[in-house]
């Protein structure tokens, strides 16, 4: 596994020996590449020791047998990840300069890319930097978030580089090859639906859409065609997924119904309201006394796709706050799906609108699989091998 390394010059550069460290023990073969200023924090010295290969510093272009360097270093490559990523690197990647070695390299790379950003809260909100992150989302690059706590300037806020943890987990995620879904249909389905009550007014549930969207992600990278039929959420399209917007549960269902045809599997993650409004056409208005809403049931899409089954994997999700299996079980015969991946909403901090979870996978043979808490990455990873087997590259 070969894993390129950009280190900018920010103070939070000295972690990037901690990220060579956890990468070269994890199997990888490290190539640092340092921006002029990264080199005023750390010394190559010291990430060439740790990585054991020479340290691409930005005087490459001193030396004229190695013009074409960008091009060789960025072939063969299976992630590229800068850690930490500078305002001035984020908006140089994301406009396209290539004015110093990693922003030429940037543009020679075709592995996945990941972004660590790390600075003061202000450049970090500043809108410069959100559109780049904006730009570089959109691109199918990763953004590895900063987090909250004391800064180098003394101030408490966010801007502080992702765990090392989190990166280098999301790099080894990023680096894998397998194409075990290459070119087969999958629907994901995801997020909340949203019920008018009358033109201002809605009926909706807390769903993030996050599970959905890390299930798409992760049959995309296994090579998968995936449409992802998405409620309202604050979710950019990952990578390799085409999104089909709807917001009733009526829309998500006659979308759904029409990209089964032809998939190899069908995710139901959303939240999909069981009961819908009629919607007033007028916005209500106050009479003094209680609102009575009438809520006849919608449809339920899971049974649907259940009772007209095809050769399609079918895999529905069962978010509980009490008798979690008993009731996933329940799901798996009324609905007739292949599988039931079980939730417990009621364990804390976890499940919905969180980054976090931990499920139970029944399958209909009998079988069931307990998936440890992990990030929705992981658990997506984790689900998509229990159902399609592991994705070896
Ligand atoms: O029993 P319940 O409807 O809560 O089962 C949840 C599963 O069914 C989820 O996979 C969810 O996406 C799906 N569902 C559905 N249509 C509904 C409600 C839930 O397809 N109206």
């Amino acid at each position: 596994m070969r894993i390129a390394l950009g280190v900018c010059g920010g103070i939070a550069a000295y972690k990037a020996c901690e990220l060579v460290r956890r990468l070269t023990d994890a199997g990888a073969s490290v190539q640092v590449l340092m921006t002029r200023n990264a080199e005023r924090f750390i010394t190559p010295l010291t990430l060439q020791t740790l990585s054991g290969n020479t340290v691409v510093g930005d005087s490459w272009e001193l030396a004229s047998d190695h013009t074409i360097q960008h091009l060789d270093l960025a072939r063969d490559l299976d992630a590229f990840v800068v850690a930490p990523a500078t305002a001035n690197i984020l908006a140089k990647f994301a406009q396209g300069f290539a004015d110093d070695f990693l922003s030429t390299f940037y543009l020679a790379v075709t592995a996945p890319v990941l972004v660590a950003p790390a600075m003061n809260t202000r450049m970090w909100l500043h809108p410069a930097t959100q559109d780049a992150i904006r730009t570089l989302r959109s691109r199918g690059v990763t953004v590895l978030d900063p987090e909250s706590g004391w800064l180098a300037e003394r101030e408490n806020g966010l801007g502080r580089l992702a765990t090392p943890e989190t990166i280098v987990s999301a790099v080894l995620r990023a680096a894998r090859r397998g194409a075990s879904l290459k070119g087969k249909k999958v629907v994901v389905a995801a997020g909340p639906t949203r019920e008018p009550i009358d033109p201002v007014r809605y009926l909706t549930n807390g769903s993030s859409g996050k599970m959905g969207y890390a299930i798409a992600a992760a049959a995309a990278r296994r090579g998968a065609l995936v449409t992802i039929v998405s409620g309202p959420v604050d979710l950019p399209p990952p990578f390799g997924t085409r999104v089909a917007l709807v917001e009733t549960a009526r829309q998500m269902r006659e979308a759904v119904v029409a990209e089964r045809a032809g998939a190899h599997a069908v995710f139901m993650v959303a939240a999909v309201s069981d009961y819908a409004p009629e919607a007033s056409p007028q916005k209500l208005k106050k009479t003094g006394g209680p609102l009575t809403l009438v809520l006849p049931e919608g449809p339920d899409i899971l049974a649907e796709l259940g009772r007209t089954k095809g050769p399609e994997i079918l895999v529905g999700f069962a978010a509980e706050t009490d008798d979690l299996i008993a009731n996933a079980t329940k799901k798996l015969t009324s609905k007739n799906a292949d599988f039931i991946v079980a939730n417990d909403i009621a364990a804390t901090g976890l499940g919905i609108g969180s980054d976090r979870n931990a499920v139970t996978i029944l399958g209909k043979d009998g079988s069931s699989v307990t998936i440890p808490e992990g990030s929705k990455t992981e658990i997506a990873e984790a689900i998509l091998d229990r159902i399609f087997g592991p994705d070896v590259p």
